[in-house]
């Protein structure tokens, strides 16, 4: 068990975050319910995450494949997220036990994902990672690779390609973030249109702790939020 202050301070960042979701869901004329809170639970240990799952929040974030198997094989109720780059030799370790893969961003682990999915026998939901600020240190397709990795994602028959996500470039100022989300939202919008066979984009994944009400405003549905939370 946790102290009971530690307890409180837990409840009080949640609600933090969640009303500032919130607010920022008003303004841009949609409701809280239509957004997911993923904590991302990379800096903290079980207890805490179990704690927090106790809170009411069911999604969770990790970045590394053997913390998440870790963490799963203790709370295997609640909903994880894997957010991190995927090394194809792991994919055996994911798939089946996460509930939304984020970061594809390369064709050869779309295939791994796809054979690991067809030898259990599942479709696998995932989401693009795109590299819109075209930073060199950042994993993530090309914007103009998009379409093209889309419209031969249909042979890969096991995926389900549920959305984009990606990651702003770390800046003090939320703003800064506002034309990445902006461009990956208008993205999302010109794809939708085309009818590709196993993709239904309905989830943008983005936004962080330094910019997640932006993210919201710019049309996020899902948001994943670790510091504001646990640090
Ligand atoms: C760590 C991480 C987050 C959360 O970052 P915070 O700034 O702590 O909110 C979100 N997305 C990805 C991909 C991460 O690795």
């Amino acid at each position: 068990m946790l102290a009971g202050d530690k307890m409180e301070q837990l409840q009080q960042r949640i609600s933090i975050v969640q009303n500032r979701i919130s607010s920022a869901a008003q303004k841009s004329g949609r409701n809280m319910q239509d957004i997911s809170l993923v904590a991302v639970s990379k800096t903290v240990d079980i207890p805490i995450v179990a704690q927090v799952y106790n809170l009411g929040i069911q999604d969770f974030g990790e970045n590394r494949v053997q913390e998440m198997t870790r963490k799963i094989s203790s709370l295997p109720q609640a909903r994880w997220h894997f957010i991190g780059r995927l090394q194809t030799n792991k994919v055996k370790d994911v798939v089946g036990r996460a509930f939304l893969i984020h970061s594809v961003d390369r064709w050869p682990l779309a295939q791994e994902i796809h054979k690991r999915g067809q030898s259990l026998g599942i479709t696998v939901p995932i989401l693009l990672q795109v590299n819109i600020a075209e930073e060199k240190s950042k994993t993530g397709l090309q914007v103009d690779e998009v379409g093209s990795f889309l419209a031969s994602i249909g042979e890969l028959s096991c995926l389900r390609i549920r959305g984009l996500m990606t990651i702003a470039p770390l800046s003090s100022e939320p703003e800064a973030s506002r034309p990445i989300f902006r461009e990956l939202a208008a993205l999302n919008k010109t794809l939708t249109k085309k009818a590709l066979t196993n993709v239904e984009l309905k989830y943008l994944s983005m936004g962080m702790s330094q910019d997640y009400e932006v993210a919201v405003e710019e049309g996020a549905n899902i948001v994943r939020i670790g510091s504001a939370l646990f640090i």
